[in-house]
């Protein structure tokens, strides 16, 4: 188990991914340099967010 940089909670980083999660997971390799540790839902959150107000990052 590891614990969450942003929420704290510890999750299982073996379990499935959405297709959320994975771009989650690509923007913090990519853009924020926190790759593997944020749990998946902080990685859906952050990609939602993304999504939703930056689609530079999408082009
Ligand atoms: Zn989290």
């Amino acid at each position: 188990m590891k614990t969450c940089g942003i929420c704290k909670k510890e999750y299982d980083e073996t379990q499935a991914h959405s297709e959320y999660a994975e771009a989650g997971e690509w923007l913090a390799g990519e853009v924020w340099g926190d790759a593997g540790e944020l749990c998946p839902l902080c990685l859906e959150n952050r990609a939602t967010l993304v999504m939703m107000y930056d689609h530079e990052l999408n082009s």
